[in-house]
């Protein structure tokens, strides 16, 4: 038997329900507050990540699926949205337009990671990217936004972890600071934080590895390094988020590895999730200087990137999902070709009024019928037989109360919608 590819899910089931559950959620939320749905290509030139996340970061090195087409592009698929959102957003010169642009997607992204709870090589993130304002105001809404879709979804205890990196002065100021600091410690560190130190000092600080070490523990902080402008743009983005009610903790260990970031910088976990699990569920962003590193003129982005997979997994946890069942509004009993050819037209007619139908897709007789209905849930059964047809009716059974009646062919869409 052909089996899935390792490290990817099949989505069947209660689970099914539960991701169209939060993809509603997604839709509707990113609907209020004014994002647009964007679709970049599943696969990208390999050069976009090399250039946007970084060929020193994790991801690029480690985990891209690249391959080489039959015309010998090199192409990767995309381990994350950021990149192709703003490589879009500059072929199609959307920064000419005079409002800030908002777009949210949500889709599959693959890293060749290796397999276990809450880490996959096919999973699913949804996402905004702001491009084109510098306000606090936006930091606030992105984060806020990401806050609220997942309170929205009944996840509970939830926190983020906000930092800062501030401005270039700020980062430049800070990197030097954490070089000096770690220098005479370096051979106490993970072999991999050691090749960071020489590509990208800052990731060093994200290390799962070195996490616990009290090396890292009492390294210097973005905080104390920033200019006066870059401590009072974190303090106002701190001031929105308060308004918002958005619970957040000041964390110095948020950096965010990816070379791009720059200012504010957070994480969303939720408190109720044990360790082993993988208790972030997403994070993000300020990215002023990707665009200008893609081709662009100097300009703005942030966003954040949340992993549906690690959602879905906390949500079968709470009883408000457990039970996920899907029910249907009517079923639809025939056993005659004669009653059949009655019921195709009812089936039809129900469904495009909005009512949720199903009927005998297998010749069952009324027995089976009977029992699939009940296995379906179905609020109500229409019942054809040739002897009521004749008179132009049929019988319509509530299942949960058992009462039947007898309606007229034409008034079913009616009678049915107003007692559903
Ligand atoms: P990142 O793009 O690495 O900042 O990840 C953002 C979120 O995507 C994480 O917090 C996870 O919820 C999710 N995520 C990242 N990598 C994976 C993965 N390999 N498998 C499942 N979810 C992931």
């Amino acid at each position: 038997m052909i089996t899935k590819p390792k490290g990817t899910i099949d989505i069947t089931g209660s689970d099914s329900l539960l991701w169209e559950y939060v993809n509603s959620v997604v839709s509707t939320m990113m609907a209020t507050y004014n994002y647009e749905y964007i679709r970049t290509p599943i696969f990208e030139a390999s050069e976009l990540y090399h250039r946007s996340v970084g060929e020193s970061s994790d991801i690029v090195k480690k985990e891209t699926y690249d391959f080489k087409d039959k015309g010998d592009r090199n192409l990767t698929l995309r381990p994350e949205g950021t990149a192709g959102v703003v490589r879009s957003y500059l072929e199609n010169k959307e920064y000419a337009s005079p409002d800030v642009k908002k777009y949210y997607y949500n889709g599959t992204m693959y890293r060749y990671e290796r397999p276990q709870a809450g880490r996959l090589r096919e999973f699913t993130q949804f996402g905004v990217e702001v491009l084109g304002s510098d306000d606090p105001i936006i930091d606030a809404e992105v984060i806020s936004l990401q806050y609220k879709i997942l309170e929205a979804l009944h996840i509970s205890n939830l926190q983020v972890n906000i930092n800062t990196l501030g401005d270039e002065e700020s980062r430049i100021k800070y990197r030097d600071a954490l070089v000096k600091y770690l220098e005479p410690h370096l051979d106490l560190l993970c072999d991999d934080c050691k090749e960071r130190f020489k590509t990208n000092p800052l990731r060093i600080l994200d290390c799962k590895v070195d996490a616990e070490s009290p090396i890292l523990k009492k390294a210097p902080k973005t905080i104390d390094y920033l200019t006066k402008d870059a401590k009072e743009r974190f303090t106002t983005v701190l001031k929105y988020l308060d308004l918002l009610e958005v619970d957040y903790e000041v964390n110095p260990k948020i950096v965010r590895g990816l070379d791009y970031y720059d200012h504010t910088v957070f994480e969303i976990v939720s408190l109720d999730s044990d360790e082993t699990r993988q208790s972030v569920l997403g994070g993000g962003g300020r990215y002023n200087k990707l665009i200008k590193e893609l081709g662009g003129k100097d300009n703005y982005g942030i966003g954040f990137a949340c992993g549906v997979d690690r959602i879905i997994a906390l949500l079968k946890e709470i009883d408000l999902y457990q039970n996920v069942k899907k029910e249907i509004d009517c079923y639809v009993m025939y056993v005659s070709e004669e009653e059949k050819l009655n019921a195709l037209p009812i089936v039809q007619n129900l469904r495009l009024n909005g009512v949720v139908v199903e009927t005998n897709n297998l010749n069952k007789g009324l027995k089976g019928q009977f029992n699939e209905a009940d296995r379906l849930d179905a609020k109500f059964l229409i019942i054809l037989n040739n002897e009521d047809l004749k008179l132009g009716l049929v019988n319509v059974k509530d299942n949960h109360t058992k009462e039947e009646v007898k309606i007229d062919i034409s008034e079913i869409v009616d009678y049915i919608i107003s007692n559903l």
